[in-house]
């Protein structure tokens, strides 16, 4: 799970889980690549799920929250040109109107990395910490950013990732009845709900870790999947 990638991050401590260096980020796409990682979406580890089939092994998401134009600079120039694909979790009311607006993407430059394999996915209407909305304004925050991803985009949204990854079981029940088939937090904690589909753990790539702690992330990663039974 990446959300910002620069050299901003020591002047704002409070975001140091939340941005990483350009050159650490390659590192950790040189590191994927060299070790037989291959990138995924979720659209396709839905269809393995339905199938009844588990991905194949080295299978790996790189997923971007939140829908900054710089992020598709990011996936065309670093993702794409090492044959790799990324998600990004997009809130509809946060998208720019025209391409390189400098802040928000665009619909366009969304279609634009769809076209070249990568994946656009629901973070919500307007970015709410799910856990603090009450309905009907849930519903309207799970189901209309569906919408409107699908219609500017033409492929279903099913899948939702938690803004600040705040959720509960109440806020399970509504993404469910919203439509959608996985959601995913923002952190891959152990706690006492086991994981299902409805709350996938993510990995946390923090500012100025090195390739030793994300190799180390990895191989956790890897040992909980295989460790585990999530239903789902
Ligand atoms: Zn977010």
């Amino acid at each position: 799970m990446y959300h910002h990638i620069g050299d901003w991050g020591p002047s704002n401590p409070g975001w140091s889980d939340w941005v990483v260096k350009p050159a650490d980020f390659a590192q950790q796409l040189d590191w994927l690549k060299s070790n037989g990682y291959h990138t995924i979406t979720f659209r396709e580890l839905l269809a393995d799920r339905q199938a009844g089939r588990v991905p194949a092994p080295k299978s790996v998401i790189i997923s971007f929250d939140d829908g900054w134009s710089y992020q598709g600079v990011v996936i065309h120039q670093e993702l794409e040109p090492r044959g790799m694909r990324g998600v990004l979790f997009v809130y509809p009311g946060a998208i720019a109107r025209t391409p390189n607006g400098g802040g928000y993407i665009s619909w366009l430059e969304l279609l634009d990395l769809e076209a070249n394999g990568s994946e656009v996915q629901s973070h919500t209407l307007t970015h709410p910490r799910l856990t603090d909305v009450q309905q009907p304004a849930l519903d309207r925050e799970l189901r209309e950013s569906r919408a409107i991803i699908e219609a500017q985009l033409g492929h279903p949204a099913r899948v939702l990732a938690y803004p600040f990854g705040a959720h509960d079981e109440h806020v399970m029940q509504a993404a469910a009845a919203a439509g959608y088939d996985l959601a995913v937090r923002a952190d891959a904690e152990h706690s006492a709900t086991p994981d299902g589909l409805l709350r996938l753990p993510r990995i946390r790539v923090g500012y100025g870790e090195g390739l030793d702690v994300f190799k180390a992330r990895m191989t956790q990663a890897e040992l909980g999947v295989m460790g585990s039974n999530s239903g789902a």
